[in-house]
């Protein structure tokens, strides 16, 4: 089994716990079908990026710390080498700086392919995301108005409300998400 399978599997287990919350309870909080949180805790599924995406705002818990574990102080240069995909290739997610507790972010790379598009439900009040496009052109959906970002331009938004990414084009786009949670 993979290190990533085991360590999802162990944080949600972990995070379930820690709330006292039963299998349903996470359902309910997530979205997320009881059957489906009880084989990802049996480290016997992989959840898309979407489910993940459902599980983290569920649980208030940002993103990579699902993926992988908190951030250390260290000058080695890291890079996107391996994304997150689970069983849909349209949407990667690479944490290039996991989250941080002390300063509260983390800073993800995420690519998304040609066509592709990803809808994120509202996060917990005070979250603040920073879209930066690298590669290609992003269409970015923020309280029901789309704008299109090119590579080089970038958009700060408030994410405690619906929002939706989307690729138009032909080629695959890459962006940094520099997501701010707030302070606990
Ligand atoms: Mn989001």
């Amino acid at each position: 089994m993979d290190s990533l399978q085991h360590h999802l599997a162990h944080t949600l287990k972990t995070q379930r716990s820690a709330r006292g919350w039963s299998l349903t309870q996470a359902a309910e909080a997530t979205g997320v079908s009881k059957a489906m949180l009880g084989q990802i805790e049996r480290a016997e599924s992989s959840p898309t990026v979407a489910t993940l995406w459902k599980i983290a705002t569920g649980f208030n818990l940002p993103f990579s710390v699902f993926i992988e574990p908190p951030a250390v102080d260290s000058a080695t240069p890291r890079r996107q080498q391996q994304g997150y995909s689970a069983f849909d290739s349209a949407m990667q997610v690479f944490p290039l700086f996991p989250f941080d507790a002390a300063l509260n972010f983390e800073m993800l790379v995420i690519e998304l392919a040609a066509g592709a598009s990803s809808a994120s439900a509202a996060h917990e009040r005070g979250v603040i995301e920073h879209v930066i496009v690298i590669e290609g052109e992003l269409e970015l959906q923020v309280e029901g108005q789309w704008q299109r970002l090119a590579a080089g331009e970038g958009v700060r938004f408030q994410a405690d409300c619906a929002h939706a990414y989307r690729n138009a084009g032909t080629k695959p786009v890459r962006f940094h998400d520099l997501i701010h949670y707030p302070p606990r």
